[in-house]
Formats: structure tokens, sequence, C-alpha cells
């Protein structure tokens, strides 16, 4: 079981100091139901993919919000930033191995495109799904959606597992 709250302050920690000069704006806002079934070190590697995408691709001094929320559906982890934007018509290939969208593709901006690629397989190990809503110049949002079977009870977990999910 994951802390997602523990995890997503300690991404964003890091997240700021990829950033450095830039100084992007982080927004964290985490509900109280936070604990999710499954693996600590895969879904940390597609939070912070999503998280440091944000950071590269948002101007200097742009916002970048990371929200955990809870509904009938699922928990959902939304990434969203006030960055460049994406075309439309990139979107539904983002996710594939190697895909890098324009102008990234022809930018300094380093990156192999394998980011997305990750997000997705993780996501497709947690029975999720990845939403993307972006416009171009309008900056972008990663939505993670988990079904409500993932959702754990904290005060029904062993110490053991709560600790392990705070320690990240
Ligand atoms: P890597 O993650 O392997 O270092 P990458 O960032 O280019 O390289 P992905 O993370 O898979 O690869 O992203 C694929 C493409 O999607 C990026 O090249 C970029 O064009 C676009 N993209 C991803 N996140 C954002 C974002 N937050 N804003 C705008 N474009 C984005
Ligand atoms: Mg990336």
């Amino acid at each position: 079981v994951v802390n997602v709250e523990a995890m997503c302050r300690q991404i964003c920690q890091d997240a700021r100091a990829l950033s450095g000069e830039a100084r992007h704006e982080f927004q964290l806002d985490i509900a109280e139901r936070h604990f999710l079934r499954g693996d600590q070190d895969q879904l940390r590697s597609a939070f912070s993919n999503l998280v440091f995408n944000a950071v590269k691709y948002t101007p200097a001094g742009g916002k970048i919000f990371v929200s955990w929320y809870t509904n009938r559906e699922g928990a959902h982890l939304s990434v969203k930033d006030t960055g460049i934007g994406i075309d439309p018509i990139h979107i539904p290939r983002l996710t594939e191995r190697f895909y890098r969208a324009d102008p990234s593709r022809h930018k300094e901006t380093g990156g192999t495109g394998l980011g997305l690629a990750i997000v997705k397989h993780v996501l497709l190990n947690h029975d999720g799904k990845l939403e993307i809503l972006s416009r171009i110049g309008d900056g972008s949002e990663f939505i993670c959606h988990f079904p409500r079977e993932r959702l754990a009870e904290p005060e029904t977990l062993p110490a053991s597992a709560t600790e392990a999910g705070n320690k990240v």
C-alpha cells in the first residue's frame, strides 16, 4: 500500500530542485483518503514522470498543480501545468514509446519520449487509465484514474505498511 500524499510531497520537493532558477510554483492538494494498493516504485516512477514533464514543458515562473481526489468512480491523481500545451493531433500518440510532440522533437529540451510510455504501462498494471487534456498555449493536465477497489483504508493497514508508504 502506497501513501500517495507522502509520495507526492517528495516528488514535488525533487521537482523544485529540477526547476531551480525557473522557480515554478507548486501547489499540492491531497484528499484525506490517500492510500492506494499498488507498487511503490512503479507508482513513484509514473507520478514523477508526470511532474517532471510539467516542469520541463512549462516556462519559468509557471504553476504546477498536483492533486489527488476520490469520488464514486475511484481515485484520481491530476498533474496540471500552465505550460506550452500540446497540439491535439499529438495527444493520441503521446504514450507511444519514443513519441515526442512538436516542438519537443526539434528542441534542445532533452528526452527520449519514454516517460509517458512508462506511465501508461504502470497504470495498466494498476487497473488505471491515463487521461490527457491540453491546448496549445493553455497548459496541460494529465489525470491518472484508479478504480475504487484500489483505495485502501489506512486504519485497516498493518503499521508496517503505513510506515513503508511514508518512507518515500
Ligand atoms: P523522457 O520523458 O523520455 O525524458 P519526453 O519528456 O520527451 O522524454 P514523454 O515524457 O513520453 O517524453 O512525453 C512525450 C511528449 O509529450 C514530450 O516530448 C512532449 O512533447 C509532450 N509532453 C509531455 N508532457 C507535457 C506537458 N506537461 N506539457 C507539454 N507537452 C508535454
Ligand atoms: Mg518526459
